[in-house]
Order: C-alpha cells, then sequence, then structure tokens
C-alpha cells in the first residue's frame, strides 16, 4: 500500500469581486505519497499558486477538498491549522517573504523551533544546525533579511520551513527569482534533502528542467486544469497534449 500523505480532489477555486467571478482552478485531483516529489507545470496564470494556497489553507477553498494523513484539512483553522503547519510548509518565490524584515533570521528561525515546542535553550543550538544544513554558517542568524543575497535568504527561508521537521515540504517557484547558478545550488540543497530527510515535496515551478532532475510526477496544468499527468520523461519526452508539447518546446 502506498503511504499517502496528500490527497487533494476536485479543487476548485472562484475569484469573486462585485458581480465578476474568475474559475482560476477546476477539477483538480492529486495524491502525494511519503518521499515523493510531485511537480506542478504550467504558464504564468495557470493557477499553480491557487493550489499551492489552498492546500495550506492560505486561501478558502471553493470546492473540493484536501487531506493531510488521511484527515481532512479543507477548512481547519485556528489551533488544527496550526499543527498542520507542523507536517506542511511553504518556501516561497520571493525568500523575503518568510522572515519579518525588522528580524534577524536567527529570530525567525528560533520562532519557528519554538512554535514546534523547543525550548528556548536548545533554540540557538538548533538554529545554528539548519544553517549549516541548509549551507550557511552560523554567523547568518545574526543577519537581517536585506543583509543577505537572494539566495543566501532562500537557504534561510528552507531552514525556516525545516524548523518544525515537516513532512511535505511546498516550493512555490522557489528558485525562480535566483540568478541561474545560484539556482543550481539552491536545486542541488532541495535534492539533498529529499534523500536524506524522506521528505514530500510539491514542486511549483515553470521550469522543465528541474522538474525532469528532481520530480516523480508532474501536473501539467492549463487554465486551472490538469490537461495531461505522468512521469518527467512521459511529459518532456512523450507529450500526449498539444499543450504540453508547446510547454516542451517553449523551455527546452
Ligand atoms: P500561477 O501561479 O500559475 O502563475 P496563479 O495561481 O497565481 O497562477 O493565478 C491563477 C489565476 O488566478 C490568474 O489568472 C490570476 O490572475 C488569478 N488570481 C490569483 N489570485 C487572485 C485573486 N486573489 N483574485 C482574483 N484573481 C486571482
Ligand atoms: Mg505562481
Amino acid at each position: 500500500m502506498p503511504d499517502t500523505i496528500l490527497r487533494a480532489e476536485h479543487l476548485k477555486k472562484v475569484f469573486t469581486s462585485g458581480k465578476k467571478s474568475f474559475t482560476a482552478v477546476e477539477d483538480v485531483s492529486f495524491t502525494l505519497e511519503r518521499g515523493e516529489c510531485l511537480g506542478i507545470v504550467g504558464e504564468s496564470g495557470s493557477g499553480k499558486s491557487t493550489i499551492a494556497r489552498m492546500i495550506t489553507r492560505l486561501i478558502e477553498t471553493t470546492e473540493g477538498s484536501v487531506s493531510l494523513l488521511g484527515k481532512d484539512i479543507t477548512n481547519i483553522k485556528g489551533k488544527e491549522l496550526r499543527a498542520v503547519y507542523r507536517e506542511m510548509q511553504m518556501v516561497f518565490q520571493m525568500p523575503m517573504e518568510s522572515f519579518d524584515p525588522r528580524r534577524t533570521l536567527g529570530d525567525g528561525i528560533g520562532e519557528s523551533l519554538r512554535n514546534a515546542g523547543m525550548s528556548r535553550r536548545d533554540t540557538k543550538i538548533k538554529t545554528e544546525e539548519l544553517l549549516e544544513m541548509c549551507g550557511l554558517t552560523p554567523e547568518f542568524a545574526a543577519r537581517y533579511p536585506h543583509e543577505v543575497s537572494g539566495g543566501q535568504c532562500q537557504r534561510a527561508a528552507i531552514a525556516r520551513a525545516l524548523a518544525v521537521n515537516p513532512s511535505i515540504l511546498i516550493c512555490d517557484e522557489a528558485t525562480s527569482a535566483l540568478d541561474v547558478t545560484v539556482q543550481k545550488q539552491v536545486l542541488e540543497l532541495l535534492i539533498n534533502l529529499k534523500e536524506k530527510k524522506n521528505l514530500s515535496f510539491l514542486l511549483i515551478c515553470h521550469d522543465l528542467a528541474l522538474v525532469q532532475a528532481f520530480c516523480d510526477k508532474v501536473l501539467v496544468l492549463c487554465r486551472g486544469k490538469v490537461v495531461e499527468q505522468g512521469t518527467p520523461d512521459d511529459i518532456i519526452n512523450h507529450p500526449k497534449e498539444e499543450y504540453t508539447k508547446i510547454l516542451v518546446d517553449s523551455v527546452l
């Protein structure tokens, strides 16, 4: 039996403002097994971030359901939602989004550790351990987000996400804002973590080379709907749908 950790069923999101409504995501279903990496690809505006934000409860889901380790989390709030964030963490496109600009990176990571129940005394050493795991020296704990590069800030954001020892890491274009060489370094860090920590990943990106290197299976999204799914080899080398062919040709 596969160990399903996350299950999304028939997700739908309708954004409304005044009398206008817009369906950004429709009938999206998938499962994520333990230790697996699922890629979601699609053009800009195809609904990738909306899916991530519904799963992490940053926005309400219009229809459909999300379950984490067999528990329905579609509409949970408060204390129950905080428990979900112990299992599922998100890394954003803009690394600065993970930190308060007025507080040091170490404070941010420490806050996550204490939310996960760690004593103040153990926090400092664990913060340094997490920074090191993400390729940063202990001195980075004292730096403010604006005092480090984008790549360094993203490493610290990953360290912060790992502080709660989650089962799932959702990366929403986590390397898109970085320079190409730094992208590769952060990707190597993620691959390393996947192998070492039995983490499951939801990797949202429009870079098919990244998908090829990292994902076990892929969903192709077009205007909010899944048009094709399969292994990276299916999607990249044997695409069935015209849209996938165009997507592959445009980026590879
Ligand atoms: P992607 O991450 O694939 O680039 P998004 O999920 O951000 O796409 O957006 C999907 C569609 O939903 C886009 O057309 C976007 O304009 C629209 N959208 C996203 N957020 C909102 C919102 N809060 N209100 C209205 N429309 C939105
Ligand atoms: Mg997006």
